[in-house]
């Protein structure tokens, strides 16, 4: 039985007073929630006092990003190790924005996947597709080459505890919300080819969430959906309201 897990992705918001502020305000809002996993994304400067924060409490915290090196000269990179000493659990790996802005591409993806698990940290993997792949009718070729470059020489056991983010870019950031069979159209597919690789155990046990506009008004509907294992969730996680998404039923 795979558990929800809804991870909020603050992306380059909230300086360490306002994350503080942030954190004490859900803290009381979430607390109680063990159908849910709850995890929190801030930015790196946040990480320790979030971790500190959040002590005893049932919320994780995951880092936005790491670099795939162990250390040395990468200026403004950030290692596993250190992401892993602050207290995460988590790590958002391959977002639409690093891949667009920052050109990451699949197999930079892959390698930081690997180090993530080297380092006991769980990656939150996110594929998705543009709105003109969307109309060009690729959308699913196009998630399976994703899922399956970002998993490549990953040991099985590894790929039962990552979870894969759906994120249609046509929706992020952008109140387009994928309709619940489109998500779980894409996410019923990414299970499928991690059944193909991995085999149907595997499948089974890898969580899927989609991402892209969550909202307090439709979360309920896209997790009711059988291959979408909760939400990975941008502007929405900023506010209170990010309470009611994780708590949606
Ligand atoms: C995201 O950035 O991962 C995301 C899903 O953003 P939003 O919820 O704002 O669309």
């Amino acid at each position: 039985m795979r558990k929800t897990i809804v991870a909020g992705n603050w992306k380059m918001n909230k300086t360490p007073k306002e994350a503080l502020e942030l954190i004490e305000t859900l803290k009381p809002l979430v607390a109680g929630n063990d159908k849910t996993e709850v995890v929190f994304c801030p930015p790196f400067v946040d990480l320790l006092l979030a971790v500190e924060a959040t002590k005893g409490t049932n919320i994780k915290i995951g880092a936005q990003n790491m670099y795939c090196a162990e250390s040395g000269a990468y200026t403004g990179e950030v290692s596993p190790a250190m992401v892993k000493e602050c207290g995460c659990e988590y790590v958002i790996l391959g977002h639409s924005e690093r891949r667009a802005y920052f050109g990451e591409t699949n197999e930079l993806v892959n390698a930081k996947v690997k180090k993530a698990f080297e380092h006991g940290l769980t990656p939150i993997i996110c594929v998705g597709e543009k709105l003109e792949e969307r109309e060009q009718g690729i959308t699913i070729d196009l998630v399976r080459m994703q899922v399956k470059i970002a998993l490549k020489d990953v040991d099985p056991e590894n790929v039962k505890k990552a979870v894969i983010a759906y994120e249609p870019i046509w929706a992020i950031g952008t109140g387009k919300t994928a309709t619940s069979v489109q998500a779980e159209e894409v996410c019923c597919a990414i299970r499928q080819v991690v059944a193909e690789v991995f085999g149907q155990e595997v499948a089974d046990e890898i969580r899927v969430q989609y991402g892209g506009s969550v909202n307090a008004g439709n979360a309920a509907e896209l997790f009711a959906m059988p291959n979408i294992d909760g939400g990975l969730v941008g502007g929405a996680s900023l506010k209170a309201d990010f309470a009611k998404i994780v708590n949606y039923d």
